[in-house]
């Protein structure tokens, strides 16, 4: 149960992250963030464990969503380029031999390799199974015989929502989720 995520809204309302129950649970218990139940209510930690004892309920009720007091950062409209979000893109699949695999088994490959003036970026770096990578050695696919997936590139959706509604999906999580995308594409927009 401690496993399943908890979405992170900032003082509007806007998604910025989705967390663990343990963490979610003592943001507010240190009262640096309220619970919000399906009619929107806001909770402190007192008022939610009240929640628990008057169902009668020994152990605390798992919020599903968090209201942080503080934070007005709103969601980024450009995606982090972080090892994180380059497993997400890829869908942690080898982009060269399409094995799906868990994260300690993948690393990150430069298509271009460093050595030869590859970059660092979205469009130069892939997912790839150490196999592949050994194989690949400081080589640019075409002269590894090898063949990408699909031509990186920067992605257009915010990685920790995606990566979350596949996880667990929540419907409590729904409403927030709709004005995250708004928000999101109103940024690009902007730009
Ligand atoms: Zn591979």
């Amino acid at each position: 149960m401690l496993e399943s995520g908890v979405l992170v809204l900032n003082r509007v309302y806007q998604p910025v992250h989705v967390t663990s129950v343990r963490r979610a649970i003592c943001l507010l218990y240190q009262g640096v963030a309220k619970a919000i139940d399906e009619q929107f209510q806001l909770f402190d930690f007192e008022s939610w464990s009240d929640l628990a004892a008057a169902a009668n309920h020994d152990v605390i009720h798992i919020p599903r969503v968090i209201v942080l007091l503080a934070y007005e950062h709103l969601p980024k409209a450009r995606v982090r380029f972080s090892r994180f979000n380059i497993y997400a893109r890829d869908d942690s699949t080898c982009q060269y031999c399409g094995r799906r695999l868990p994260r300690s088994e993948l690393n990150l490959d430069h298509v271009l390799p460093r050595s030869r003036g590859g970059s660092t970026t979205w469009e130069n770096v892939v997912c790839s199974c150490v196999a592949c990578n050994l194989r690949k050695g400081g080589r640019s696919p075409d002269e590894a015989g090898m063949r990408l997936m699909r031509a990186p590139s920067r992605p257009r959706w915010t990685p920790v929502f995606r990566s979350a509604t596949r996880r667990a999906f929540y419907r409590e999580w729904m409403p927030f989720l709709s004005m995250a995308e708004a928000a999101y594409w109103n940024a690009e927009l902007l730009e």
